[in-house]
């Protein structure tokens, strides 16, 4: 545990869990992996990391996880979620559908970049520099998904081109991109100062 008392889960189903616990970890945040709807109990944040989302809800099939995980992001802890982490948590997923949380109000389309794009760094335009924290903002895009529609309760913090690549609804933030990946990002930045105030 960090000296102040902040521990932040970190959903460890599969995916890239370890290079979020290690962005905590460098900003004084211990992560705790959470791979029971147990291990959520005394979190004061929770990240969805990126990785596969299929194999992630086949992993919580006949479990209490991904009850209790929409549980926690409707309690208003902070929260963030980051490409397989944003499609978990849509209202709707396509290309193709599957279930999902549906706590984030947005549709997302998987994979929705194209072959020969399907990864790339990615200056983005910053809508909100004061909230972010920072005016420039490199996007990390690994078979991101694309976000289609949006409800009026989000904020679309960040862009690339036309599509909303960081949203915030209340205490959730969602990333189409890898910020983990990039070294001091202020998305990661944002969520650990949303952790310490309780945000
Ligand atoms: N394409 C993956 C999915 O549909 C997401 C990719 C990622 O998390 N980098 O779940």
């Amino acid at each position: 545990m960090s000296s102040n008392g902040h521990r932040v889960g970190v959903l460890a189903l599969q995916g890239d869990f370890e290079a979020h616990a290690r962005a905590l970890a460098l900003r004084g945040v211990s992560a705790v992996e959470v791979r029971t709807a147990g291990d959520l109990d005394g979190m004061r944040g929770l990240v969805l990391p990126g990785g596969e989302s299929t194999t992630m809800l086949k992993l919580m099939e006949g479990s209490d996880l991904g009850d209790r995980l929409t549980e926690f992001v409707r309690g208003g802890l902070p929260v963030l979620a980051t490409c397989a982490g944003v499609i978990l948590l849509a209202r709707e997923v396509r290309h193709p559908a599957q279930r999902s949380l549906g706590v984030l109000d947005a549709v997302v389309e998987r994979n929705a970049y194209g072959r020969q794009i399907e990864s790339a760094v990615v200056d983005l335009e910053v809508c909100d520099p004061d909230e972010l924290g920072a005016e420039r903002l490199e996007g990390v895009f690994i078979r991101a998904p694309r976000v289609r529609e949006l409800g009026s309760e989000v904020r679309v913090l960040a862009r690339r081109g036309d599509d909303p690549v960081l949203l915030r609804q209340g205490c959730l933030l969602a990333a189409t991109f890898h910020p983990e990946l990039s070294g001091g990002s202020p998305v990661i930045d944002l969520f650990v100062r949303n952790v310490r105030s309780g945000l």
